[in-house]
């Protein structure tokens, strides 16, 4: 923002223009207006000019931010039936084949299925479009399969079965996430930090969602973890209120720019850089990992027990996620291919029984044989005779960013939310987009 400057007085003004004269005065008034437009065109984020103050103080422009967040829930695969509910008087509207808005008292408990002649069945009702959108009206509220949200409900048609997503006001949505993340022992600082990173990692997927997407994030840990309505406890109501409107950004150029704030459970004692993790990601500052972190000891997987699998069963997994290594046969053998200096395996080399191979990213290994079975990608890998057994494992999560436990026990030493998401996330700081 620029510094406020001194305004000079109205009579000077006055004596001013009258001394250069009306047409001089004409182009000036247009050279100002190009320079004002230009001004406008060139910033980073659409904005509104508002009305003109009632001062002659001048006000920075108010940052105009699309509040909707679309949420898919249930999972990423079409479901055959739905439970759905509208508590009190509801609205379902659709545009296409065929227009239809229809207010109704409320929706008893009922199933969603695609209908076998086409388009969706609701509530003993046919609809003939692929596509309904269910909104609420007054304080009636929509529960799919037993949990309760705000906002409004899509629900459509597609590869056999049906999907929902959940359109809800940033703010609302981030109350349902942060009970999602953490526990309710949880210190305030902790939330507030938890909170500013959710709501920075959802409006950064939402900025960089594909055109045709229909949704911005899971309700999973996939995304972040969101339970609806369930989650508006006192603590993360609190949170969010507090922090509301609050982002973490970084200064490149000139510009704060987004970055997606990643975060886990426990890093175990030093954070990793997210390209070991995300490969395409952007190599930014704030995520450059290295962050060494003493504060996660007392979490339950800061080190975790040995698991052993059967080399069959750690082949079956992997080629469940990754058909075309089925042509290794029987994994045999696994060596790590890259290690970060705490251990973490960034690359790793799979060794085939048909005696080919394949190397994939470590932490696409984890997720494949299971993100809870393997906690993290920092352990030591033995072979038996026909198993594996993975040793020595520390920490819970990628280990990207913001380390939960860490902050965690930083906001009960007295560290406030800012300073914490500073530490995490180096070279970035808070910035307020809207209020
Ligand atoms: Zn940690």
């Amino acid at each position: 923002m620029q510094p406020e400057q001194d305004q000079p007085r109205r009579s000077e003004v006055f004596n001013w223009v009258q001394r250069i004269g009306p047409a001089r005065s004409l182009f000036l008034a247009l050279f100002s207006l190009s320079l004002l437009l230009l001004g406008c065109y060139t910033l980073t984020e659409r904005r509104i000019i508002g009305r003109r103050p009632a001062t002659d103080e001048v006000q920075p422009p108010e940052v105009s931010v699309d509040h909707m967040v679309r949420v898919r829930l249930l999972g990423s695969k079409p479901r055959a039936a739905i439970e759905l509910e509208v508590t009190g008087p509801f609205e379902i509207s659709s545009e296409a084949p065929q227009p239809i808005q229809q207010e109704l008292p409320r929706l008893p408990v009922c199933t969603a299925r695609v209908a076998p002649s086409g388009g969706i069945n609701l509530g003993g009702a046919h609809y003939p479009n692929d596509d309904l959108l269910i909104s609420p009206m007054r304080d009636a509220s929509i529960v799919v399969e037993g949990k309760t949200y705000r906002g409004l409900l899509r629900i459509h048609s597609d590869s056999g079965g049906l999907f929902v997503t959940n359109h809800v006001d940033i703010e609302s949505y981030l109350r349902g996430v942060l009970r999602g993340e953490l526990p309710s022992r949880f210190h305030d600082e902790a939330f507030k930090a938890q909170c500013v990173a959710a709501r920075t990692y959802v409006l950064y997927q939402k900025r960089n969602r594909s055109a045709d997407s229909t949704f911005d994030v899971y309700d999973s840990e996939r995304s972040q973890m969101y339970i609806g309505v369930l989650g508006e406890d006192e603590r993360a109501v609190g949170a969010v209120a507090e922090t509301r409107g609050q982002i973490c950004v970084w200064r490149d150029q000139g510009e704060d720019k987004l970055f997606c704030t990643y975060y886990s459970s426990t890093c175990g004692g030093r954070s990793q850089h997210v390209n070991h993790f995300k490969p395409n990601d952007p190599d930014v500052p704030p995520l450059r990992g290295n962050v060494e972190c003493k504060d996660c000891y007392l979490a339950k997987f800061y080190r975790w027990k040995p698991v052993k699998l059967s080399k069959t069963e750690v082949t079956r997994r992997i080629v469940a996620n990754y058909p075309s290594i089925a042509r290794l046969g029987t994994i045999v053998g696994l060596r790590p291919k890259e290690l970060t200096v705490d251990g973490r395996i960034v690359r790793i080399h799979l060794d085939g029984s048909t005696g080919q191979n394949e190397t994939l990213v470590g932490e696409d290994f984890r997720l494949s044989v299971g993100g809870r079975v393997l906690k993290s990608t920092n352990f030591v890998i033995e072979a038996g005779p026909d198993f594996f057994l993975f040793r020595d494992g520390r920490g819970y999560g990628h280990g990207v960013g913001l380390c939960q436990h860490g902050m965690e026990t930083k906001a009960r030493r007295g560290m406030g939310y800012k300073a914490i998401l500073a530490r995490y996330y180096p070279t970035s700081r808070i910035k307020t987009l809207y209020n």
